[in-house]
């Protein structure tokens, strides 16, 4: 069993209410070994005039002075680490390794919200309007192969089909071969560089399977990448390791042995049994 929860919410996430005590015990509950908190960080993220609490910005001194005292606090019922993800667009990447460098990071997601900090959003309709939706993904991709050029201040690329949650044409049928050349290159890049990729669970009750597509998976195992986390992406307690069973039974079938947790920006290897 997976007991490594690798993608997690609280409240210094603009988009979550939790309180980090009340994740931390929900996870003693459920057997787990690790609690990794992930709050956001969007640098220069653009804020809707109708959703300003919505900045995705983090006082990172707060969060991690908090941190610090939960891992103290709870030291002997499980380890607290210490995470953050990051996200990146191709006008903030170079910036990102700095930041990540300034604070004792245990783990580090890097995700693209954004293609561009104008009119990059795929959350939003605007993002597909003028183009194909074919295209608004390879657009999505393409920025993710920027962003993985231009910074190394992450340790996994999260949830790296997450645009295809959103295309407004709901009976628009996600097909990996019109995106496969591009993940190829993006994955090759990813390995080269010494990173990972995650299984993002939530992907299940959005799309109907976790992040990123099975194809992209094995595409991912085939070129020889190793480095692979499990995160349910929760906003709320009651989701901390949501769907990972199904997320086994994924990394087992594409031939995986084991899966990866991170410490210190390190990573460690744990066997599936
Ligand atoms: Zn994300
Ligand atoms: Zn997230």
């Amino acid at each position: 069993m997976i007991l490594t929860d690798m993608h997690v919410h609280s409240h210094f996430s603009s988009d979550s209410k939790e309180l980090p005590e009340a994740i931390i015990e929900t996870a003693i509950d459920k057997g787990f070994s690790y609690v990794y908190f992930t709050d956001h960080h969007d640098m220069n993220f653009p804020v809707n005039e109708n959703e300003p609490e919505m900045d995705f910005q983090l006082d990172f001194d707060t969060y991690i002075k908090k941190l610090l005292e939960l891992r103290e606090n709870y030291r002997d019922r499980i380890e607290v680490q210490l995470g953050v993800e990051q996200g990146i667009c191709p006008e903030t990447a170079p910036r990102i390794a700095a930041l990540s460098n300034q604070y004792p990071f245990d783990f580090i997601i890097g995700s693209s919200h954004l293609t561009a900090l104008k009119n990059g959003d795929p959350y939003y309709p605007e993002y597909y309007s003028g183009k194909t939706n074919i295209e608004a993904y390879r657009e999505y991709f393409m920025s993710e192969v920027e962003n993985v050029k231009l910074t190394d201040g992450f340790d996994v690329y999260g949830h790296l089909d997450y645009a295809v949650r959103y295309c407004p044409d709901a009976a628009f049928e996600y097909n990996f071969k019109d995106y496969q050349d591009i993940l190829e290159v993006l994955l090759k890049l990813i390995i080269e560089n010494g990173k990972g990729i995650e299984i993002n669970t939530a992907g299940i009750t959005k799309i109907g399977y976790p992040h990123p597509h099975i194809e992209t998976l094995k595409l991912y195992k085939d070129l020889g990448g190793e480095i692979i986390t499990i995160g349910s992406d929760a906003h709320k307690k009651e989701d901390i390791g949501y769907g990972f069973d199904v997320a086994e039974e994924l990394l087992k079938s594409v031939g995986f042995r084991y899966y990866t947790v991170f410490k210190e920006r390190k990573p460690e290897f744990m066997k599936l049994n």
